[in-house]
């Protein structure tokens, strides 16, 4: 894996981009606002082991729009503004703790030190510093990843997933109504079924269940799925239609339209 959070072009709508200036922040507040109701009705209904982590940076922005987005996607999350003690820290019980290289008193890589003195939890460092020596220190300390502000929220929540599974302490398999998907396995069953989905198929059915019952806008989905600066709803519909007409094979429809809108997932 890349240790560079792959930049961005530029930022399309509904893109979450974290780090990269108040008024890009703000917007991101403003999405993580208007889902948390849909995010509560998922905390409920979507299965799935979820990890605790911790958040320690600075900037109230980056902090709290890590935070919410961890949230929305069924993470217990708090986050801290300072190093502070590391065992109050470790009072959080996380699994990971996403650490901000600097801060107000003193480096995370002292955080991590007492942190990894007291627990086995995994780590992930965040720094707007893109220097070698950095990096290096990091992993010397036994980092599990390394991601350069600016990023991508999704990217990042991508990375976690990533490590939490490494460390076999996130199950990979989301269950919604007869259907179970498991990502990071490469598989999905409906009423027991094998799912034929290619690659692509699976990325949005998992991202469409993690959300469910939100109404996710086309561009949204490019962005958050497929990661494109560009906007191409021709993409979008012609993999939701073949991704139903693989459900549907199975049971009734569970990808809704909303009309001016994009979809919505229901079971
Ligand atoms: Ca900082």
């Amino acid at each position: 894996m890349s240790l560079r959070s792959q930049g961005r072009r530029s930022s399309p709508p509904g893109l979450v981009r974290v780090g990269a200036g108040p008024e890009i922040a703000l917007n991101s507040l403003r999405f993580f606002r208007r889902s948390s109701a849909a995010t509560r009705e998922n905390e409920r209904t979507v299965s799935e082991s979820v990890g605790r982590v911790v958040v320690v940076e600075d900037e109230t922005a980056v902090r709290e729009a890590v935070v919410a987005g961890l949230r929305q996607e069924g993470f217990v999350a708090h986050g801290y503004a300072d190093a502070l003690d590391a065992r109050a820290i470790l009072g959080f019980a996380p699994d990971l703790a996403i650490l901000d290289v600097r801060l107000p008193s003193g480096s995370g890589f002292a955080l991590a030190r007492r942190l990894r003195d007291l627990s086995a939890l995994s780590i992930i460092f965040l720094t707007a510093r893109d220097a070698v020596a950095d990096r290096v220190e990091g992993l010397e300390l036994g980092a599990d990843d390394y991601v350069v502000k600016p990023f991508a929220l999704e990217e990042l929540l991508a990375r976690i997933r990533a490590v939490l599974r490494r460390a076999g302490r996130l199950a990979t398999v989301l269950e919604a109504g007869d259907l179970l998907i498991d990502e990071g396995g490469g598989w999905a069953t409906r009423t027991g079924r094998p799912l034929p989905l290619t690659a692509t198929e699976l990325r949005l059915l998992a991202f469409l269940v993690r959300h469910r019952g939100q109404a996710l806008s086309k561009d949204q989905l490019l962005t958050q799925v497929w990661g494109y600066d560009a906007y191409d709803p021709n993409l979008v519909e012609v993999h939701v239609s073949a991704l139903r007409r693989k459900l549907e094979q199975s049971g009734p429809r569970m990808i809704q339209t909303v009309r001016g809108i994009g979809y919505r997932f229901a079971a």
